[in-house]
């Protein structure tokens, strides 16, 4: 294969780096197969390229159109995937890990469009809360909401994942509107350019939305202000020291690290040598020591086990790594490939080195690996290695040292207590895992542990099937942990987007509020006049277009038909005495479902007509009960809008059911979808 020069993309162009080029070695024959630099970037104009072409372009659109955009840019790359895959054996992945970077990378830009379709308003601006109610008489009021930063958002990503490390970070970064400069780490950077080629090659993206550095940063930082965000993957040290670079101190510049954790897996205390959750824990040790060769960020480096199953864990785990094929990760019968490069093996040995004195090797040799593939020789290739702790409270480095490789320790615990206490001696994980039948040992490792964890997976003989497993990051799910972890939060569905986003408390009267959130806001004008709001298309109905019905009175028997015709017979509605003792009410009343089903009849105009569903209820409260004699009436108003295709949008309708004293019987929001 020739040797690749990779291209930065720079100010909306391909540019070769300039000067010295670094050499990248495949990881599985140590050829040189491409050669990357960053020399000649100016850093600063490329700041200001993504600040005043790409921030712009990208606030313009709204959550929908971004999402829309990062979707097709997800199917863009799933339709070339194959390309990638042809690289990606160099980086020392087998076809399966390759399917974790790759499908799921792409999958990830399928998985935060989708959620953002379905939970982003079709604006620009995103609520957050409700209107909080904060004068006597509702003339001053305040409602929190996000805007989209006017920074650039510079990604800094680890070797181990190129195109998801890449991807689940730009997901959520286009979708907040933000534009973003990528740095992916030198040493899989051509999986990672060849990845991004394919992001721009779609032609879905604006101007400036995205750049790439291939190479070093150089004074990139040096340039950064508050509005800012650096996102970071890789080591703590390097974290370290970019979080106290004097620019991200001066401007507060927003820094979100994900970084090495020593993240543990436990095996209840509740699990015997028998038990199916023994099995499935064995099975996750090993998986999460082999896939990409041990080089996750969530892969379990500590095993904690009842110390009287030991024994048994380790013999059962060292067989099943014992049938662990090890080589050419292009040859079909390989299961586990090489670590990214021979400096990454050295440093993995130099790591097991450090944990050697107060843990034993009871598997494998770090020196020596047996591999398949004729290729392979010149790889950087190691052997699965597990250890073992028998003294894991007094031991310092098996807690603190992780070998970013197919490296794990097993240790022994005492009792529950001592079990929690080691495991949150990691001081800060991506991610734990339990293999516990007993929900309440589950409920107690979460009270206990879940504040050093940024995800617990439980998992038993009831979910083994169908669980994602420990090492899984999910785009609905919150990636990153506390402390060791670096303290930061990604993914997680919306919650991923508002990172790139400020959050801003707005206070004003119900008027400025309404207009500025493009809803209507309690207390705000109405439009009251005929016609009848479901007489409006989704287009044409005005926010604020509202309807206040005549009254109805209920009477006793209303509430004893209801109850004789829904089965409803519950003593409040039909016992006089029993419900005068209750405190809750004065009487006999009616049902809530009563008050819901009159509303219907009072405001709902039944021609045919834009109106095509009733779709849900949201945020239902009774506060007053009806009694029978009262009179209740509704005023029924359009509160916001989204479009959700060419043919139909949501509607949702700010419902005030009252008595004859004016007091609120029951507050809704009711769904619609109204034709386009
Ligand atoms: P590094 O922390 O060295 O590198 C991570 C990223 O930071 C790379 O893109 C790297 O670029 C970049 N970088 C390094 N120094 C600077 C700097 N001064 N300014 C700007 N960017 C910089 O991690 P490694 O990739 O070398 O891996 C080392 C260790 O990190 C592993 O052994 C493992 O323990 C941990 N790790 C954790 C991961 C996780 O997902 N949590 C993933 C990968 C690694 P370049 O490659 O060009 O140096």
């Amino acid at each position: 294969m020739s040797v690749i020069t990779l291209k930065n993309y720079a100010l909306g162009e391909w540019k070769e780096g300039k000067g010295n080029l670094v050499s990248i070695p495949s990881a599985v024959t140590g050829e040189t197969i491409a050669k990357t630099g960053s020399g000649g970037l100016d850093f600063n104009a490329m700041t200001e390229y993504a600040r005043d072409i790409g921030g712009p372009a990208l606030r313009k659109m709204t959550f929908m159109e971004r999402a829309a955009m990062v979707k097709a840019l997800g199917l863009a790359v799933m339709e070339r995937k194959e390309e990638l895959y042809a690289l990606n054996h160099h980086t020392g992945a087998t076809r399966k890990d390759g399917w974790i970077d790759i499908d799921g990378g792409a999958g990830t830009f399928l998985g935060v469009a989708s959620k953002s379709k379905r939970e982003l308003p079709d604006d620009t601006i995103i609520l957050d809360g409700p209107v909080e109610q904060i004068s006597k008489n509702g003339t001053f009021m305040a409602q929190h909401v996000y805007t989209s930063r006017r920074g650039v958002a510079v990604h800094i990503n680890a070797f181990n994942f190129p195109v998801w490390g890449m991807m689940e970070k730009l997901a959520p970064t286009l979708i907040a509107g933000m534009p973003a400069i990528v740095k992916p780490a030198t040493a899989t950077a051509y999986l990672a350019e060849a990845a991004f080629r394919m992001l721009i090659e779609a032609g879905l993206l604006p101007d400036g939305a995205v750049q790439l550095i291939v190479g070093s940063t150089g004074d990139l930082l040096d340039h950064l202000n508050g509005q800012d965000v650096v996102s970071f993957t890789g080591s703590a040290s390097t974290a370290s020291k970019l979080k106290a670079h004097p620019a991200i101190i001066r401007e507060s510049v927003r820094f979100v690290a994900e970084q090495d954790s020593l993240n543990a897996s436990m095996l209840g205390p509740d699990a015997t040598e028998d038990s199916p959750e023994f099995e499935l824990f064995v099975k996750e040790v090993v998986r999460e020591m082999t896939v990409k060769a041990g080089q996750k960020c969530t892969a379990i480096r500590r095993a904690l086990v009842p110390a009287t199953l030991m024994d048994a864990a380790e013999k059962a785990i060292s067989e099943k790594l014992a049938k662990t094929t090890l080589g050419d990760p292009s040859l079909e019968d390989v299961r586990m490939g090489a670590l990214v490069s021979q400096s990454q093996r050295d440093d993995v040995r130099e790591k097991v080195s450090a944990l050697v004195g107060e843990a034993t090797i009871v598997f494998g040799d770090p020196a020596t690996a047996s591999i398949i593939g004729d290729d392979a020789q010149q790889g950087a290739f190691v052997s699965p290695v597990l250890l073992r702790c028998d003294s894991p409270r007094e031991a310092k480095a098996v807690h603190e040292v992780e070998a970013f490789g197919p490296v794990s320790t097993l240790m022994p615990y005492a009792d529950f207590e001592d079990a929690v206490n080691l495991c949150n001696r990691g001081g800060g994980s991506l991610v734990m895992s339990l293999f516990t039948y007993d929900p309440l040992i589950a409920r107690e490792v979460v009270a206990n542990s879940g504040a050093f964890h940024g995800r617990i997976a439980i998992i038993n003989r009831d979910s083994a099937k169908e669980s994602t497993g420990h090492g899984s990051p999910l785009p609905m799910l919150v990636h990153g942990g506390p402390g060791r972890a670096g303290g930061g939060e990604e993914l997680g569905g919306v919650r991923g987007v508002k990172h790139y986003m400020q959050r801003t408390a707005v206070q004003g009267s119900p008027e400025i509020l309404a207009s500025v959130t493009n809803s209507w806001v309690k207390d705000a004008s109405v439009e009251d006049k005929a016609p009848h709001p479901f007489r409006y298309k989704f287009g044409e109905l005005e926010i604020g277009k509202t309807i206040v019905t005549e009254p109805r009175t209920i009477s006793l028997h209303d509430i004893e038909h209801f109850a004789d015709f829904t089965g409803d017979n519950f003593y409040a509605h039909m016992d006089e005495e029993a419900a005068q003792a209750n405190p809750f009410f004065p009487g006999r009343v009616a049902h809530g479902y009563l008050i819901l089903s009159f509303a219907a009849g009072l405001f709902v105009d039944p021609a045919p007509g834009p109106v095509l569903a009733n779709y849900g209820l949201d945020e239902l409260r009774f506060l007053t009960p009806a009694s029978p004699g009262d009179a209740i009436k509704v005023r029924l108003t359009a509160k916001s809008k989204k479009k959700r295709n060419d043919e139909y949008g949501e509607v949702r309708w700010d419902v005030l059911v009252t008595n004859q004293n004016d007091e609120a019987v029951a507050t809704y929001t009711l769904l619609t979808m109204n034709a386009i």
